[in-house]
């Protein structure tokens, strides 16, 4: 490919993503924005956890700290919990932890909730 078929195709790409975007039906945007909002959320949650290693607050080898779920039996390498309002670090969890308590919403209701469903009364 070119520069100049390159640069056509891209000019293309972008023209037929703001058409997508102007055309988009009203319910489709509702899910767009919602899902953007959460994806913006979590970049200045991360950003803020950024924030707190380079201000030592956090030691940033605890990263990709190795060791053992808070939340299950499993060993190894493990990611950083935090508050999603404050930025405080929680703990540490393995992935799957830490992307079920996402999962559930992050808060109490959820976790009542699967704890409830898991017991059998379901809701
Ligand atoms: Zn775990």
């Amino acid at each position: 490919m070119t520069p100049e078929q390159r640069e056509k195709r891209r000019a293309y790409q972008r023209e037929y993503a703001a058409r997508r975007r102007r055309e988009m039906p009203e319910h489709v945007r509702a899910i767009y924005m919602r899902s953007k909002a959460k994806h913006l959320e979590k970049r200045r949650a991360d950003s803020r956890l950024r924030s707190r290693v380079r201000s030592g607050i956090v030691d940033a080898t605890d990263e990709a700290r190795v060791g053992r779920c808070a939340l299950c039996p499993f060993v190894g390498a493990l990611v950083c919990d935090h508050d999603k309002q404050t930025g405080d670090i929680r703990g540490w969890l393995c992935t799957p932890c830490n992307t079920a308590l996402g999962r559930l919403g992050d808060n109490e209701a959820g976790l009542t909730a699967a704890l409830a469903y898991g017991r059998g009364k379901g809701r």
